[in-house]
């Protein structure tokens, strides 16, 4: 096979650098999260053809430009394309192995070129700098290795054969015919066939990485609340209705809590509204601390909140809301230095022969907590208990009613 370099270089120069622009351009308006991996990769994208470019102009520049500047540059935007790929997965510090691995490439190149000349030994520090950095970007990719998405996928397997590629060319069979960089022979034909179709391929599966990262981030804004990161009120409703259903399939317990802050408004009119929501993070913590893996726990209003527990029936599902009531109230939480008392009242509901769907366990559950208040706050009052109550004032459920 007749494999020109030079135009090899062209064309990839050519390409990296349209793509580069086509994203630069068309990538704005992504999450904050995501826009700096993208600023990287496009960094990346649009520095690369500078090397292609000086390495097919070897012979009528410089050797330090063609040799040292152009090598220095390929070392670069692959370290940027492995920060995006770092930065994708949360980790916004440059990596010091990338650095160094830049810095080896610079000092070794002006050895190999100057000191020692050797094509065939630059080319083994490149393609083992590269690989290197190639494996570091593999590695971020895996880092979370329960969440890993197709395109991530495609993205490690480009890599990897890159790593294969380059460990062949730098140990297992060196190019001793090869005379100058761009001379045409079966391994570089291999190496510049990677090297062109990498950007386009890498950088398809990269922004797939992104697309996918977009889908889970709105699926994830869509189930759960923005200020406590737990379920919002409708996913609670449709994981409670399934919660349901299974329990009475299998004719197990299931409980539910309703909470709410006491006094949450006096929170906000003393310390402020930022105060009452990090009251609302501790609160929502604190409750956490008492929850089992299984039970489902949601922020159902303002300042109100509902545990599902499958398998508790009233008793253990009340002695839990008790629980949940001491820990709160004991918390020792304060805002600026100044002490601040989280109290909640707290209704606790089953299913059982009356209440046999959700609505009707909601709606029992709810006017428990609201006799919880009227009977003085900061306590917890089940739907039988409530049964044994004096019937309310005026048949109102609400404590504010007049
Ligand atoms: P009660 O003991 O009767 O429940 O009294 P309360 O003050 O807790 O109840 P009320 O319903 O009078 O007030 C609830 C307050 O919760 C009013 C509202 O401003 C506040 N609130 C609701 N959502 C948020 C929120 O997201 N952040 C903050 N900081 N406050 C909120
Ligand atoms: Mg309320
Ligand atoms: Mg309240």
């Amino acid at each position: 096979m007749n494999f020109h370099i030079p135009t090899a270089m062209q064309l990839t120069a050519t390409m990296t650098l349209v793509i580069g622009l086509a994203l630069a351009f068309a990538m704005t308006g992504y999450p904050r999260a995501l826009q700096e991996p993208i600023r990287l990769w496009v960094r990346g994208l649009l520095l690369l053809p500078f090397s292609f470019v000086l390495f097919a102009l070897r012979g009528q520049i410089p050797d330090w430009v063609s040799i040292v500047v152009a090598n220095t540059i390929l070392v670069v935007a692959f370290a940027l394309f492995m920060q995006a790929l770092r930065a994708f997965n949360g980790r916004s510090k440059p990596s010091i192995a990338l650095v160094a691995l830049i810095g080896v490439t610079v000092v070794g190149e002006i050895l190999l070129t100057y000191v020692w000349p050797t094509l065939n030994g630059r080319i083994g520090l490149l393609s083992t700098v590269i690989a290197t950095m190639l494996l570091i970007g593999v590695h971020a990719i895996y880092r979370k290795p329960e969440a890993i998405t197709r395109p991530e996928h495609m993205v490690a397997t480009m890599l990897l054969i890159g790593v294969a590629i380059l460990v062949v060319r730098a140990i297992v069979t060196p190019d001793t015919h090869l005379a100058v960089l761009t001379m045409s022979t079966p391994m570089q034909g291999v190496v510049f066939t990677y090297a062109s179709l990498m950007p386009v391929i890498a950088s398809s599966g990269f922004l797939l990485m992104c697309g996918e990262r977009l889908n889970k981030d709105l699926a994830r804004l869509a189930t759960l609340d923005p200020l406590t990161g737990i379920f919002n009120r409708r996913t609670m409703a449709e994981l409670a209705h399934k919660a349901v259903a299974a329990s009475k399939r299998h004719g197990r317990a299931l409980s539910l809590l309703v909470l709410d802050i006491d006094h949450f408004k006096r929170i906000n009119d003393q310390f402020g509204h930022e105060a009452g929501d990090l009251a609302l993070r501790r609160v929502v913590e604190l409750i956490r601390g008492e929850l089992r893996e299984s039970d489902l726990f949601a922020r159902i209003g303002g300042e109100e909140f509902a545990v599902v527990l499958p398998e508790a029936d009233e008793a253990s599902a009340t002695a839990m809301a008790e629980r949940v009531r001491l820990r709160l109230f004991n918390a020792g939480f304060a805002i600026s230095g100044w002490p601040v008392e989280l109290q909640v009242s707290i209704g606790v509901g089953s299913l059982g022969p009356e209440i046999s769907d959700l609505e009707t366990l909601f709606r029992h559950t709810d006017r428990a907590m609201y006799a919880a208040k009227r009977t003085g706050r900061n306590r917890v009052v089940s739907v039988s208990q409530l049964a044994a109550m004096a019937p309310e004032p005026g048949g109102q459920a609400h404590p504010d009613a007049p």
